[in-house]
């Protein structure tokens, strides 16, 4: 299935997308261009208003929507050439989704073991191949010990524990992630995202998530912001802070506060080359107008209120 002419650092290529929806007769622009490349094993987070088209996107990358314009590689294939079969395929063996809502999807009268087990049917294997590699799954995400019990008797952290290894169960090459830490508390928040970064460090696997929860997007190596459809600025996690996150994860995290200190940001130029500013950037600086002075000065742009 795999193409050869693509860059194997780069797992998804997301060239000008845009989708549009019609509802009751009114076009949403959901996405509106937007450009975005995912290196194999990152874990970055995608941030945005609601409403700002991460749904969307992430539901792309899932194959489960298909774009109104543009081009989506994943693994150098174009995900919307693919027949309908390979579409199948891909959703089946490429991506593993877990939803804020996950806990909600979960059999009530199944247990922990036994929900892992159930997508693993599709698959092929043994009943006991199943049973062992939920087993597995369980420990890896740190809940062997609640194997037995029903989701009711879990808490909502292990509920979701219990979703990310059914989401793993098929070692999927991208886990795609919308809000999962919406509906937990920070304590909790904070351990998913240790489980994310385990899993990202041990299987390799690349993990995308979705959230409007900072202390989440804070602590993972790149964050991108969408607005209007559109990513505006990215923020890198600076080396000496991936250390530190690292630390906590053992240990317990904090808080950094102000993600200024602990990521570089960043604006990403369209093809016009048209630059977007953060607001929080915006509010730094005192600009308040639509109007801004440049001007090129040793080697740098220099932007400042009119
Ligand atoms: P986010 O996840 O960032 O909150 P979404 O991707 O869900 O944003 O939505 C982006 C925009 O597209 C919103 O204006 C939303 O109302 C609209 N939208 C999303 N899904 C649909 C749909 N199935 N039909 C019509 N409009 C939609
Ligand atoms: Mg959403």
């Amino acid at each position: 299935m795999k193409e050869q002419n693509h860059s194997d650092d780069t797992i998804i290529s997301c060239e000008g997308l845009v989708k549009i929806y019609q509802s009751e007769g009114i076009e949403v622009m959901a996405l509106q261009g937007l450009d975005l490349e995912i290196k194999r094993g990152e874990l970055m987070a995608v941030i945005g208003k609601s409403g700002s088209g991460k749904s969307t996107l992430l539901n792309m990358l899932g194959g489960l929507e298909h774009p109104t314009a543009g081009k989506l590689y994943v693994n150098g294939q174009d995900l919307f050439a693919m027949s309908e079969k390979e579409m199948v395929e891909y959703r089946k063996k490429t991506v593993g989704f877990v939803w804020q809502k996950s806990a909600r999807n979960l059999f009530p009268y199944m247990t922990a073991r036994e929900n892992v087990e159930t997508p693993m049917y599709f698959y092929g294997g043994s009943a006991k191949e199943h049973r062992e590699k939920a087993l597995r799954l369980l420990e890896m995400v740190g809940i062997l010990d609640k194997k037995d019990s029903y989701p009711a008797q879990l808490s909502g952290g292990e509920q979701q524990r219990v979703a990310i290894a059914i989401a793993l169960a098929n070692d999927p090459e991208i886990l795609l992630c919308d809000e999962p830490t919406g509906a937990v508390d920070t304590k909790t928040s904070d351990k998913i995202q240790s489980l994310f970064r385990k899993l990202n460090e041990e299987l390799g696997i690349t993990i995308i998530i979705v959230t409007h929860d900072m202390n989440l997007a804070n602590k993972v190596g790149r964050v991108v912001m969408i607005s209007d459809g559109k990513i505006s600025t990215e923020k890198i996690l600076k080396e000496e802070y991936s250390a530190k996150i690292r630390e906590m994860g053992k240990e317990g995290f904090q808080d950094f506060g102000d993600s200024e200190l602990s990521h570089e940001e960043y604006s990403v130029l369209d093809r016009a080359h048209r630059l977007q500013l953060s607001e929080e950037m915006m509010e730094k600086a005192g600009i308040d107008s639509n109007k801004v002075k440049i001007e090129a000065v040793d080697g740098k742009i220099i932007i400042t209120r009119e």
